[in-house]
């Protein structure tokens, strides 16, 4: 029998489960899989093989537990049953892991603790998490979980970076700080760009922007993490599709004495009512773009606010660094708008930025050069994969 060399991947949110079964002899996937919805009578599960048609069910799943035997039993139905000895590890996606958490950890009793104790700087994502690791361990006692968190390869940047120029003592009370998220993913960009300049990671500084719904941006010097634009949560830095991004703190405030918001109230504006959605009502850069053309003058706005604070970013972040060798945009808009990348860019030549129109326009899923042959600063589109990413860590882990 060959070792076990599956690596099954999940993300639990508060109300879905995505999970991913690879190889890890050759990184391919042998299916994908999502479960929304969940504790809904319109729950849903899509389960996509790598051999086969897609299959899609709906009606109610009560619960985690439940989505996650539902996604077991389409998995079996492939034969890739989670009880195969095939299979060597799950990676669980955890999106805080505090100071504590600098690397992808086995999960023990006390790790389970510790990530409870994370909860109240990261109450929308940590219990979801924390379900989805218990859920597994019920089907899988026998197997190690990984935990993978979000914030680990942000634990590199200095305390001058990270520390908020707040009281101290009252920060270190309730553990306020930077500690930026999105970090699978600035991991596997910022290691993916020095392979496309076909350089080694330990030369090079990279700017990675990573734009889909959420979005942050990152500074990595030679493979390091120096600077990120998320902070104690993700609400802050860049515009995103329902987070406002950076904020004077007063607004916050003064939505509480002026308007008689509450905490919760204004927690909602900034998180759910703001952003792209807040400033013209839509947040699919899609439509966004099609308003744009047609003319529509608020969406004109939303999208030079977002162009506007990406460039700050960029800016700065070339500041931090000194020295950058290439700016990669990744996710969602990253990866997809050509508009977002040549308006970001756009007036950056004092820098040694610079986007070739024709290069930018051509798609491809791979990664790729968009700046013109011979530019100072190389500027890509490079596709994120956090999965992979969760499932490489994971399998390194117990793999020996
Ligand atoms: P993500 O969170 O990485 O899945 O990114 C989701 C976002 O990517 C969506 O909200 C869209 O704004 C954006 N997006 C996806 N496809 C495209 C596309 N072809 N052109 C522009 N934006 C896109």
């Amino acid at each position: 029998m060959t070792d076990p060399h599956r690596v099954l991947v999940l993300n639990s949110g508060s109300s879905s489960v995505k999970y991913q079964l690879l190889d890890m002899r050759d990184r391919s996937r042998l299916a994908t899989g999502l479960v929304e919805r969940i504790g809904e009578a319109t729950s849903r599960l899509v389960h996509t093989p790598a051999a086969g048609q897609v299959r899609e069910r709906t009606g109610r799943i009560a619960d985690h537990e439940q989505a996650l035997k539902a996604a077991a039993r389409e998995l079996a139905a492939d034969g890739l049953g989670l009880d195969s000895p095939e299979l060597a590890a799950i990676g669980h996606r955890v999106v805080h892991g505090g100071l504590r958490f600098s690397e992808p950890t086995v999960i023990t009793d006390e790790v389970l603790t510790e990530i409870e104790r994370l909860v109240p700087v990261a109450p929308l994502h940590n219990p979801a998490n924390i379900t989805g690791i218990r859920t597994a361990q019920a089907l899988r006692p026998d197997l190690p979980q990984v935990a993978v968190f979000d914030t680990a390869f942000h634990t590199t940047i200095p305390e001058h970076a990270a520390r908020y120029a707040i009281d101290v003592a009252t920060a270190d009370a309730h553990r306020i700080r930077r500690y930026g998220f999105h970090g699978t993913s600035h991991a596997y960009v910022s290691r993916r760009t020095a392979e496309l300049l076909d350089r080694p990671v330990a030369d090079v500084n990279v700017i990675v922007l990573h734009l889909g719904n959420g979005a942050s941006a990152s500074a990595v010097a030679a493979g390091r993490c120096v600077e990120t634009s998320m902070g104690l949560t993700p609400l802050e830095g860049l515009v995103m599709g329902t987070r406002s991004g950076d904020i004077d703190p007063a607004v916050t405030f003064h939505l509480k004495r002026v308007a008689g918001m509450s905490a919760d109230e204004i927690d909602v504006l900034l998180n759910k009512k703001s952003g792209l959605v807040g400033l013209c009502g839509d947040n699919d850069m899609r439509e966004i773009r099609r308003r744009v053309d047609e003319g529509d003058e608020r969406a004109a706005l939303a999208f030079a606010i977002y162009v506007h604070r990406l460039k700050k970013y960029i800016g700065a972040y070339s500041a931090v660094l000194g020295r950058v060798d290439a700016v990669a945009f990744t996710a969602g808009i990253g990866e997809n708008s050509a508009p977002v990348r040549e308006a970001a860019i756009a007036g950056l030549e004092g820098f040694g930025l610079a986007v070739d129109p024709v290069r930018n326009a051509a798609r491809s899923g791979e990664p790729r050069l968009i700046s013109p042959e011979g530019a100072g600063v190389a500027v890509a589109v490079v596709p994120t994969d956090e999965e992979l990413e969760i499932a490489g860590q994971t399998f390194a882990l117990v793999h020996n």
